[in-house]
């Protein structure tokens, strides 16, 4: 296999920058560029082992000086030879350094090839794979410890579990089946049937964890409400702590959705600051307000603001019928002013109502905790097993599905063949969601939204 390289450091000035090189030459390359101070050629030494010295250019003046560090196959990342040249992390030094390799052999890595190397060479099944990326995009304590668990393999462990019981009753089943004058012993039932409802709820758990961990661990489509002037953007600024929205006294100015992601305490926020919800008579205005009433439809929470400070009107009317029946959050802002007494409809058809004013700093904390009661993710505990994506998730349902079509055909008084053939193909489900049996395909869009480097 050909020897990859690519910088694994952010693409940005930095304390220090990495080259790294895996495969058979990955040492070989690294020696034709480095002059160990210690007078060593890095491939006399053992893995794990550091060496500083200088790296050089094709003529032989020096790129930079650091530390490369060697690790040999079978103990490394991906499972190959591999080298980590460290040098001073800056945007040209580090891409003359892989120019530099490039030019003695290695060819760039693709998004993610270090990790798919590790899962080819058994390093990782495709689960823990997965977590490699949550990892590195983790936006908060819960989030990550939720991603090291998965890449530890405490989901594998659980999914290896729930298919051994599955091809332990699917041989029992074929073995008797295929061999009815043979003296296998009859299947019983009520184990089978036993086996199948403890592995179909070892299933729905995993994905009712996931979908209750999703706001901290992938984010919630988040969509904020409101007329025109009852303060979205200056919530939104308060909450993102940025000026990014146009806060403005001027109604109708915010135009057009802007999409920010914001983290508050422990929840991902992915929000959407819309046009108001009027009836507006300008065309821009209009496209506005026809986007918010789909990001409403589209959303898994919805902030509705209202303004506490001015009269209801059939704008505010208009948005309480169209959060019916979704996630809300709704915000009578601007408490700082008198309040008029005319939000009963408000009080009576949301619950939880928070009344603040979102130009106090204060009021982020009254937000963090009624998000945390309206998403349900105060009792969540991250140190279980959390599947690490929509992916994995939809393994699960798959599974699920046929499981309940094999108790069913149980129930329904089927052949033990029918039964098997549900049994299997929810076996396959959960290979593929650890990758024992999954298809190129499926490795391919594992490691499509990978970055280059890892
Ligand atoms: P949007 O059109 O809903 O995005 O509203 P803006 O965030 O642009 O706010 C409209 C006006 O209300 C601006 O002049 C803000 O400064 C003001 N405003 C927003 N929140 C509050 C608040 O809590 N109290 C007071 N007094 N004014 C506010």
């Amino acid at each position: 296999m050909s020897t990859i390289a690519a910088i694994s450091t952010p693409n940005a000035a930095g304390g220090i920058g990495i080259v790294r090189l895996s495969g058979e030459d990955a040492v070989k390359i690294a020696d034709a560029c480095f002059r160990n101070v210690a007078g060593r050629a890095l491939s006399s030494l053992a893995g794990y082992t550091a060496a500083y010295g200088h790296y050089l250019d094709a003529d032989g003046s020096v790129i930079d000086d650091g530390v490369a560090i060697v690790y040999r196959a079978p103990k490394s990342y991906t499972g190959e030879d591999i080298a980590e040249l460290c040098c001073h992390g800056g945007l040209f030094v580090t891409q003359k350094l892989l120019r530099r390799v490039y030019a003695l052999g290695a060819v760039p890595a693709k998004p993610g090839e270090f990790t798919r190397r590790a899962f080819l060479n058994g390093k990782m099944d495709l689960a823990q794979a997965e977590s490699v990326m949550k990892v590195i995009s983790a936006q908060g304590e819960s989030a990550l410890k939720a991603a090291g668990n998965t890449l530890a393999g405490n989901v594998s462990k659980k999914i290896n579990g729930v298919c051994e019981s599955l091809i332990s009753a699917a041989a029992a089943l074929a073995a008797w089946a295929d061999y009815p004058d043979e003296d296998i012993p009859a299947v019983e039932q009520g184990a089978l049937r036993e086996t199948l409802s403890a592995a179909a709820a070892a299933l729905e758990k995993l994905i009712k964890n996931y979908d209750a961990g999703k706001s901290v661990t992938e984010g919630v489509r988040t969509v904020l409400c409101g007329k025109p002037n009852v303060g979205k953007s200056t919530l939104m600024n308060l909450l993102s702590g940025c000026e990014r929205s146009i806060v403005t006294a001027i109604p109708g100015t915010t135009r057009d959705v802007v999409e920010e992601t914001v983290r508050v305490g422990d929840i991902v926020l992915r929000l959407s600051d819309t046009a108001g919800l009027r009836d507006a008579g300008d065309e821009v205005e209009r496209i506005g307000v026809r986007i918010a009433k789909d990001k409403i439809g589209g959303a898994d929470l919805v902030i509705a603001v209202f303004d506490g400070a001015a009269p209801l009107t059939k704008e505010d009317e208009d948005l309480i019928a169209l959060c019916r029946d979704k996630r809300c959050l709704a915000i009578v802002n601007k408490s700082d002013l008198p309040q008029t007494p005319d939000l009963g409809p408000v009080y009576a058809a949301f619950d939880p109502v928070l009344t603040l004013s979102a130009k106090e700093e204060a009021s982020l904390d009254m937000l963090s905790d009624a998000l945390v009661s309206v998403l349900g993710t105060a009792g969540l505990d991250f140190s279980q097993e959390i599947l690490a994506g929509e992916r994995q998730r939809r393994c699960c349902e798959n599974a699920l599905g046929f499981l309940r079509e094999a108790l069913a055909a149980l129930d329904g008084g089927l052949t033990f063949d029918a039964v098997n053939v549900e049994i299997d193909c929810a076996i396959g489900e959960l290979l593929t969601l650890t990758g024992k049996r999954a298809s190129e395909e499926v490795v391919n869009e594992v490691f499509r939204s990978f970055c280059v480097g890892k």
